[in-house]
């Protein structure tokens, strides 16, 4: 019997601090080499005990494994020179250091397959990977080759469909991409955006979502959020088009931030993750709160589509807040399992 209600997270989880300084983004490893490959599959394996012990139903590898969520992996493409750095501006919102594309991008190996494997190996849950979105991805580059924000996009969603057809065959149950750049850049993602991920999960038979959110808590994010009026209206400019797409989930904000809950019946009949859990606040949810959420979602989403889950990724907050709000997402989401049951 499928589980109604099932929960899983966005995607990552904080370190433990002996793997790299916690409560940071690009935090750099405090290993290397053998130790580094082993501490990073203890670290998973620690990761996925945590989701387990807290009662997810769908486990994530944490991502216990990448420094950051796109700039890992691109690492591991050739044509992106990441000595030669260049400062662009973020989604519009912050500077950053980020690496040049110098030549024609490709995969020239596998970039997390192995770790799936490892993740796979450990559990008979059903499994969630995340990758980074195209649009999010050229939106961490600086771009000395193609000239063409598209073009590198429909590059760049050719690779993740290589990557996502081996993660799929390693037996990953839904691959998601993360895609905040929708939040932002709405023309380009209903140009092409939204073609380009279709192109990055073509000929896959797993589920496949998308995750767009309005980014983790930190400083650059929560101003940028305080420019966004009172009401976050953002998702009204792309889900209709995301409807009409071939991806089956969408996984977005929703506790504790100004998004208007209506703006869900604009995906109805998709499956949506929505997020119960603020990633931007240390203050740990009650279960009531989390119950509170999912019953105004459930205004919207039929409930054997609706599967509670984090704003957003915990990678930057304290391990046990993070856990205190993984326990509190499976409160909550059984609150609410219980009054559907009884109805
Ligand atoms: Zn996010």
């Amino acid at each position: 019997m499928k589980t109604l209600l099932p929960t899983s997270t966005a995607g990552s989880l904080p370190k433990p601090a002996w793997l790299a300084e916690p409560e940071k983004l690009w935090s750099p490893w405090k290993l290397q080499g053998a130790e580094l490959l082993d501490g990073k599959h203890d670290a998973l394996r620690i990761s996925l005990q945590e989701q387990q012990a807290a009662g997810i139903d769908i486990v994530s590898d944490g991502e216990q494994t990448r420094q950051h969520f796109v700039t890992t992996f691109i690492e591991h493409l050739s044509g992106v020179d990441f000595e030669n750095r260049k400062t662009v501006r973020i989604r519009n919102r912050y500077d950053a250091s980020v690496p040049t594309v110098v030549g024609p991008v490709e995969r020239v190996k596998s970039v997390f397959v192995e770790d799936a494997k490892f993740l796979r190996q450990q559990t008979t849950q059903p499994i969630k990977w995340a990758l980074p979105g195209p649009m999010t991805m050229i939106d961490t580059l600086y771009d000395d080759y193609y000239h063409s924000r598209e073009k590198l996009a429909w590059e760049f969603a050719k690779i993740l469909n290589q990557e996502a057809k081996e993660l799929e065959a390693a037996g990953v149950d839904i691959i998601q991409f993360d895609e905040p750049a929708f939040n932002v850049f709405f023309d380009d993602v209903n140009d092409w955006g939204i073609a380009c991920l279709e192109r990055a999960i073509e000929g896959l038979k797993c589920e496949t979502a998308v995750h767009i959110c309005y980014g983790y808590g930190i400083q650059a994010n929560t101003d940028w959020k305080k420019t966004l009026g009172s009401e976050w209206r953002q998702y009204e400019a792309v889900f209709p088009k995301l409807l009409q797409s071939n991806i089956d989930i969408i996984s977005l904000e929703c506790h504790n931030s100004h998004v208007p809950v209506e703006l869900l019946e604009l995906v109805r009949g998709k499956k949506v993750m929505v997020g119960a859990i603020d990633v931007a606040s240390n203050s740990i949810e009650t279960p009531e709160e989390v119950a509170a959420t999912l019953r105004k979602a459930l205004q919207y989403v039929d409930a054997d589509k609706l599967y509670p889950c984090t704003n957003c990724g915990m990678a930057p907050l304290a391990r046990d807040v993070a856990r205190g709000k993984l326990n509190a997402l499976r409160a909550g989401a059984a609150i609410v399992r219980a009054e559907l049951a009884g109805k």
